[in-house]
């Protein structure tokens, strides 16, 4: 017999649909519901549990950092946070890093310091040049530079200075800067649009733009960073050195935390400009440094690859199996396109079977396993998908 939800659910606003179960624990790969059901987690808090879920890691140094020292508020230095900036410093070809607790939160303060430079040495350059349906976050400003359909009406008006080019294609890039250009801005991959990775041609020629026209690259890496496409950010795979960067997502292992990084050249930012209440504090931070320390440990990355290609290539192989269409991705963030709108039944039929999907549009398949999966859990998932998709034949 179904146990029920101890509380009633209609406290809660409904700002999306969720399916009637609670999840009560997790362990790596897994996770259990209320009626004490196991689940293969596909999904991993939307790619935020780069470890899996409680990894020991984190669970030590959440413990070990709550007994010690929880807040001090941002205007102390605290160590964590001075730890965590200069592992992500020394690990990438950033100076500065301000701490936020999410991933809009980042791109807020990346939007702000490229006006604060635009301002400060463009005369007062303030338009960032976004993409069509790019993802950055959902405060009103990262509503705007984000080129989701319909996202330029619901809450009118719009933050203005976010004009839209068209990914992987450079003119139209080129056709949008003007004097008022501040910055090109984009996510190496669109994750929400589906899995859309830039082409590596496409993020060389807007280096390039960005130098010919004195503007910042600022990617944001909310999604792709921190491993999730096989090497520590997506940027370094493409051998160009972007001004700013954003991470959040993986970034604490499932602890809120992101992380707003830049050249020494564009950290422009004056007393007062930019801050928050939780900014860099010492409990966030503490799992932060615990993510990146076993990112960087030996082989890690190296095995987060092979849980990606053993991924890749058995969804090529569903893909043949049952006449479906491309395989995308990098890393262990990769996409399945259906060829239909069957994403939704799938997904449902999915969690039914005990394994968690998701369908980031109606026509394709997302997967963001944790990084660390082991060979079966891949091969078990890949097996479930496959009954799966048998049964809705
Ligand atoms: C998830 C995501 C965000 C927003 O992060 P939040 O923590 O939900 O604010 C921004 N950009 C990209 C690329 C994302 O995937």
């Amino acid at each position: 017999m179904k146990t029920e939800l101890a509380y009633t659910k209609d406290c809660l606003m409904e700002t999306t649909t969720r399916p009637d179960i609670a999840f009560v624990c997790g362990e790596g790969s897994y996770l259990l519901d209320q009626n004490n059901r196991r689940y293969l987690d596909w999904v991993q808090g939307w790619a935020v549990n780069c470890l899996g879920h409680s990894p020991g890691v984190v669970v030590q140094a959440l413990c070990a950092q709550a007994s010690k020292l929880i807040n001090v508020g941002p205007a102390f230095y605290n160590e964590p946070a001075i730890e965590l900036a200069s592992l992500l410093t020394s690990n990438s070809c950033f100076d500065r890093v301000f701490f936020g607790s999410s991933g809009a939160e980042a791109n807020e303060g990346a939007i702000k310091l490229a006006r604060k430079w635009g301002r400060k040495y463009k005369s007062g350059a303030f338009e960032i040049i976004t993409f069509t349906n790019s993802f950055h976050g959902r405060t009103l400003a990262t509503m705007s530079a984000s080129g989701k359909a319909g996202w330029d009406t619901i809450f009118a008006p719009q933050v203005s200075g976010f004009p839209k080019a068209t990914l992987n294609d450079i003119e139209s890039v080129r056709a949008l800067i003007n004097n008022q250009t501040v910055a090109i801005m984009l996510e190496p991959i669109q994750g929400e649009a589906g899995v859309i990775p830039a082409n590596p041609e496409f993020l060389n020629a807007l280096r390039q733009i960005c130098d010919d026209h004195e503007l910042l690259l600022i990617v944001d890496e909310v999604q792709t960073g921190c491993g999730r496409t096989g090497t520590l950010f997506a940027y370094e795979q493409h051998g160009i050195e972007p001004d700013i960067m954003t991470l959040g997502k993986g970034l604490g292992g499932g602890v809120p935390i992101s992380a707003l990084l830049s050249k020494q050249s564009c950290s422009c930012f004056e007393y007062g400009d930019q801050g928050g209440t939780f900014s860099g504090n010492p409990l966030a931070t503490s799992a932060g440094v615990a993510v990146i320390r076993t990112l960087l440990s030996d082989g890690f990355l190296e095995g987060s690859r092979h849980v990606g290609a053993q991924l890749a290539a058995g969804l090529v192989a569903i893909s043949k199996e049952f006449n479906l269409g491309e395989v995308r991705g990098k890393g262990a963030l990769l996409a399945l396109e259906l060829g239909s709108n069957a994403g939704p039944e799938i997904v449902a039929a999915a969690r039914e079977r005990g394994l968690l999907l998701n369908a980031p549009r109606l026509h394709c398949l997302r997967f963001m396993p944790a990084l660390n999966s082991s060979l079966a859990e891949v091969d078990e998932g890949l097996i479930l998908l496959r009954q799966i998709l048998k049964e809705l034949q």
